[in-house]
């Protein structure tokens, strides 16, 4: 705490990312980055908007080109689409525009999952009630039919992995529409397994769905995330964004942003690759006796058969275990997951080495 800060700086509990080692040595599973490279076609774009002089001048504020590559992959019209740096951007803007601080009315989340959405309804002063998840981490959709103040979840969830059916997604924005509360979806990962909502945006005006080319686009370097939903939603966005920075994706992500989502074939490629990966952990860790939650994502939340470290969590030991050994994963000390670490999928390669030293801590051959 320092004299200088004021009360709302005070107050927050900023969130703490996952490790960037600058040792490279490192297997990195830690943040679900994408292992494999983005299209080339982004490198390109990236190359070309950075010919002659164009970076003296500003950006388009609207990024109109990005939006319609959007709208065109996603089958929606430009004026239903908003961009901005990255998808926390866009949900930190999202907390803003459409939820209020009506104490009567709190903001309706799972216990375990995304842990911006709990810093977002702080930074904005948004009260929120936790909804507990099942004994197997599902969400039941009709927990959320409730008079609330709106509803947030990513689809598939995060840590946990696993997806909820479209049918119960439906149920919750059909509910709360008739209430005119807002539900936001956050598809970071929908593309490797889920059923995304986007096509009932014009069906439901109190729809938005959340989008990243961190994840499934390979472009967590580049910053770009996005919102689909009804025009009004679109706007009132925007009226957030330019009372905060008119240019908030600059010319370099504008430009390899649209060539990413033109590229579809080769992500499709990448998506299927990692997906195929995803399956044959999954199978491994079962087979050496973990739990793993069935995953739609690109990335696993197990828990080890037993412990391998005293005095703290099965988790936190395992995690540790690992890092000892050169393997970063991600692990949460929060209540309910202790006993888990997320552990992002790599290549083939990666987690070969990683089911090795996996084999080795369980068995106990390790020291
Ligand atoms: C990674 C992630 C994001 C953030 O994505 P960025 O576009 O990199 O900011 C948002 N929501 C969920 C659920 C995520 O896992």
């Amino acid at each position: 705490m320092s004299i200088y800060w004021n009360d709302r700086v005070k107050k927050l509990d900023p969130y703490v990312p996952g490790e960037h080692p600058r040792n490279k040595n490192i297997i990195k599973l830690n943040t679900n980055e994408n292992p494999y490279p983005p299209s080339p076609a982004v490198v390109e774009a990236i190359q070309r908007a950075l010919a002659g002089d164009q970076l003296r001048l500003y950006p388009d504020p609207a990024s109109l080109v990005l939006r319609e590559a959007v709208a065109e992959r996603y089958g929606v019209n430009p004026d239903q689409v908003f961009a901005g740096n990255g998808s926390d951007e866009v949900l930190a803007f999202s907390f803003g525009t459409f939820f209020n601080s009506d104490t009567a009315s709190p903001v309706l989340f799972p216990d375990i999952t995304y842990t911006f959405y709990q810093i977002y309804a702080g930074l904005w002063n948004v009260p929120f009630r936790t909804i507990p998840l099942g004994d197997d981490f599902s969400i039941t959709g009709g927990d959320y039919l409730l008079p609330s103040g709106g509803v947030i979840f990513p689809n598939p969830n995060a840590p946990t992995g696993r997806a909820q059916s479209f049918e119960e997604v439906v149920k919750i924005v059909a509910f709360q529409n008739k209430r005119d509360r807002v539900v936001i979806v956050d598809e970071a990962y929908t593309a490797f397994g889920a059923r995304s909502v986007v096509p009932l945006i014009r069906e439901y005006p109190n729809l938005l769905t959340i989008h990243t080319l961190s994840k499934m686009g390979s472009l967590a370097g580049l910053r770009v995330g996005f919102a689909i939903g009804n025009e009004e939603l679109i706007k009132g966005l925007c009226r957030i964004r330019d009372s905060f920075n008119s240019y908030p994706l600059d010319r370099l992500a504008q430009a390899g942003a649209a060539a990413a989502l033109k590229d579809s074939s080769y992500y499709e490629g990448i998506t299927q690759k990692i997906i195929a990966t995803r399956e044959r952990t999954a199978a491994a860790f079962s087979a050496l006796g973990f739990t793993v939650i069935p995953s739609q994502t690109n990335f696993l939340f197990v828990s080890p058969p037993r412990k391998t470290g005293d005095g703290v969590s099965r988790g936190a030991a395992f995690f540790a275990a690992l890092r000892e050994r050169g393997i970063l994963v991600r692990y949460f000390d929060k209540p309910r997951i202790t006993d888990f670490v997320r552990i992002s999928i790599g290549t083939d390669e990666d987690m070969a080495v990683l089911l090795k030293v996996c084999g080795e801590l369980v068995s106990g051959t390790d020291a």
